[in-house]
C-alpha cells in the first residue's frame, strides 16, 4: 500500500510520455494537456509520494473526502490545483467553492445559483466546466448534448459565468472516441476552449480528440483500495 516517491515518479513519467506521444501524433503541443491525478480514495502515503515527486494537480469526486485530504495541506503547497470531478449537491456548493480551484461538474441551473451565491459570499471564483452527458444515460449527471448551447448561454447571460471547459464521462460499454469527438464538437460550436476527458483506460484517445486535461487515477496512483 505504500508507494515510494520513485515509484510514483516513474509511473507519472510514463503517463506523461504517453500523453506526449498521443499529442504529437495528433499534431498537438504536449504541453497543452494537463495531467489531473485523481486521488479519490487513495491512501495518504500515495498522496505524499505524489506531492514529493512534484505532482500538483489533483482531482477529487467528493467534497467531504477532499476537505479531509486537502484543506490543511493547501498552505504547504501554494501551487496546488484541486479539481472537483464528481457530482456536486447544492448544499455542498459553498464548501466546494471554498476548496476547489476548478469545478468540472456544473450540470444544472439550481447548482449555478448555489455556486453564484457561494462565490459572492466567499469572494472566490473557481474556474467552471459544464459536464455533458454525451451518452444521454439516465443515471448519469450532465447536460444532454442538444441542450448544451442553451445551457451555456444561460450561464453566460443570467449568471455571468465564463465557462472554461466541458467535461464528460462516456458510458463504460461504449468506445470512448465518438463521445470525445462529440464533446470537442460541442466545445468548438460554443467557443469553449478546454476539454476534460479521458481516464486511465482511454486518456491517449482523449488526447487525440483534443483533451486539454485528462483525469487519471489508478494508472497513476495504483488501484484504489476497495474497503
Ligand atoms: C475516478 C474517476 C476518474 C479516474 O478513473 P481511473 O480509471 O482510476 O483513471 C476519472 N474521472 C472521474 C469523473 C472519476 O470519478
Amino acid at each position: 500500500m505504500t508507494t515510494s516517491v520513485n515509484e510514483f515518479a516513474a509511473r507519472r513519467n510514463e503517463i506523461l510520455k504517453r500523453i506526449a506521444m498521443a499529442a504529437e501524433s495528433a499534431g498537438r503541443d504536449p504541453s497543452s494537456v494537463t495531467l489531473t491525478g485523481v486521488s479519490k480514495k487513495q491512501p495518504d502515503s500515495r498522496i505524499r509520494a505524489a506531492l514529493a515527486a512534484g505532482h500538483r494537480v489533483f482531482g477529487e469526486n467528493r467534497v467531504q473526502e477532499a476537505q479531509g485530504r486537502w484543506a490543511e495541506r493547501r498552505s504547504d503547497f501554494p501551487d496546488l490545483e484541486l479539481r472537483l470531478i464528481g457530482p456536486l449537491q447544492t448544499n455542498k456548493a459553498e464548501a466546494a467553492v471554498a476548496l476547489f480551484d476548478v469545478i468540472e461538474t456544473l450540470d444544472r441551473i439550481k447548482l449555478a445559483g448555489a455556486l453564484k451565491k457561494a462565490m459572492e459570499k466567499l469572494g472566490r471564483q473557481p474556474r467552471l466546466y459544464v459536464q455533458v452527458n454525451t451518452g444521454e444515460e439516465d443515471q448519469k449527471a450532465g447536460i444532454a448534448p442538444p441542450a448544451v448551447a442553451d445551457f451555456l448561454k444561460q450561464m453566460r447571460e443570467d449568471y455571468g459565468f465564463k465557462i472554461e471547459g466541458l467535461m464528460c464521462i462516456p458510458p463504460v460499454e461504449d468506445p470512448a472516441g465518438p463521445h470525445f469527438a462529440l464533446l470537442a464538437d460541442l466545445a468548438a460550436a460554443n467557443g469553449i476552449e478546454k476539454l476534460s476527458m479521458g481516464m486511465s483506460g482511454d486518456f491517449e484517445t482523449a488526447v487525440k480528440f483534443g483533451a486539454t486535461s485528462v483525469r487519471v487515477g489508478s494508472a497513476l496512483f495504483g488501484e484504489r483500495p476497495t474497503a
